[in-house]
């Protein structure tokens, strides 16, 4: 059995530290907002070169908070892609404002600049890009349209951590940024957590009253906030991880351009680096015809595989409605012949070549 992320290897590695942060923990009793998650913080703004960092619930809670923290609220337009994960679009709703979809480029999955443009009303207050499957979005364009247009910039960079766009990181680059530490992401930890990264004070300051009741003084309560902090115990483990971030996210790399590498010969549209930024592989998606055979092979013979993302948000029951008549053609076309194979820090070369084997087997067969 192949799975899609093999937690249990990268385990391995990081036991005793992670174990002797736990049990520290348990021993000081220091459950909410302790030193592990003050000290991760630091590590993680000196790590990301931002200013403020602050720990949070979930990737999730990271856009909401960034999205109520700037600003955006009822009746504003928030310029987003539909090919992402449905939280994107959540953090916006939750704030009362509207999630505009655009289309993607062809090419890297990741929202297209000129779509952005064409899709600016008077209404459009923030655009969200999502550095998709780990690969940076193109921030050059998206911050020359929200200087331009005078928008607020919150990336979703929960698929990206440690991706660098030249000398800057993804996520770092707009007004906030928010990062997801859900297990499965490049910087995981062993259950819900997320990260909201922005170089200004005021947003800072909003976000740590936000996660925490709307309070700076215990007991003391400024504005109606929420119960989002990052849980003390996977801190301990982000600490471990985040030491060892970039040799992760280079032997992501590696399994990604062996997989390319071994298929540059089959029928199929392996995934397509930029250049623009360092692509991190939170995901290894490609597109084939024969999408079905291939996912059937692989389930046959015990190799995780997956499909991001079926059906985009504006296709979504949940959005149906909303975007009645919304046509993105390359979004749509996209999703119906992507898919994705195993990928972790921790893959073997030799099982890459067997799951090529497979995929070669079902497309030369
Ligand atoms: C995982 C993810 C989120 C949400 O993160 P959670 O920590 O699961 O709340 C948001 N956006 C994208 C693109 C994601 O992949």
């Amino acid at each position: 059995m192949i799975p899609m992320v093999n937690l249990k290897a990268q385990y391995a590695e990081i036991k005793d530290e992670v174990e002797r942060g736990l049990a520290e923990t348990i021993e000081n009793c220091s459950f909410i907002l302790g030193p592990n998650v003050q000290a991760f913080e630091k590590e993680a703004a000196d790590y990301l070169g931002v200013k403020h960092a602050i720990g949070v619930g979930s990737g999730t809670d990271a856009l909401h908070l960034a999205l109520i923290a700037e600003g955006i609220g009822a009746g504003d337009e928030v310029i987003t892609t539909a090919f992402t994960f449905i939280a994107t679009a959540e953090a916006i709703k939750y704030v009362g404002a509207t999630p505009i979809f655009v289309d993607i480029d062809p090419r890297t999955y990741n929202i297209s600049p000129e779509a952005i443009e064409a899709a600016i009303t008077p209404k459009t207050k923030a655009i969200m890009p999502v550095h998709l499957f780990g690969q940076p979005a193109d921030m050059t364009e998206i911050v020359q349209l929200c200087e331009q247009y005078n928008l607020k910039l919150i990336e979703d960079a929960c698929q990206s951590f440690g991706a660098r766009i030249n000398d800057k990181q993804s996520g770092a680059i707009g007004h906030a940024g928010g990062y997801s530490f859900f297990p499965s992401k490049n910087l995981g930890a062993f259950g819900d957590g997320g990260l909201v990264v922005t170089n200004s004070d005021e947003t800072a300051a909003k976000i740590k009253q936000l996660r925490n009741h709307g309070s700076d003084v215990r007991y003391y309560h400024d504005v109606i906030g929420y119960n989002s902090r990052l849980d003390e115990m996977q801190a301990v483990i982000l600490r471990a991880k985040l030491k060892r971030i970039d040799q992760y996210n280079k032997a992501r790399r590696h399994v990604a351009h062996l997989y390319s590498e071994l298929m540059a010969d089959l029928p199929l549209i392996t995934p397509y680096e930029d250049g623009l930024g360092e692509h991190v592989y939170h995901q290894y998606v490609l597109l084939s015809d024969r999408r079905d055979d291939i996912l059937k092979a692989l389930q046959d013979k015990q190799i995780g595989c997956a499909i991001y993302y079926p059906v985009p948000l504006h296709q979504q029951n949940v959005f149906k409605e909303e975007c009645a008549g919304l046509s993105l053609p390359v979004t749509e076309a996209v999703s119906r012949t992507c898919f994705a194979l195993p990928i972790c820090p921790f893959l073997e070369d030799a099982t890459i070549r067997d799951i090529v084997g497979i995929i070669r087997g079902v497309l030369t067969a």
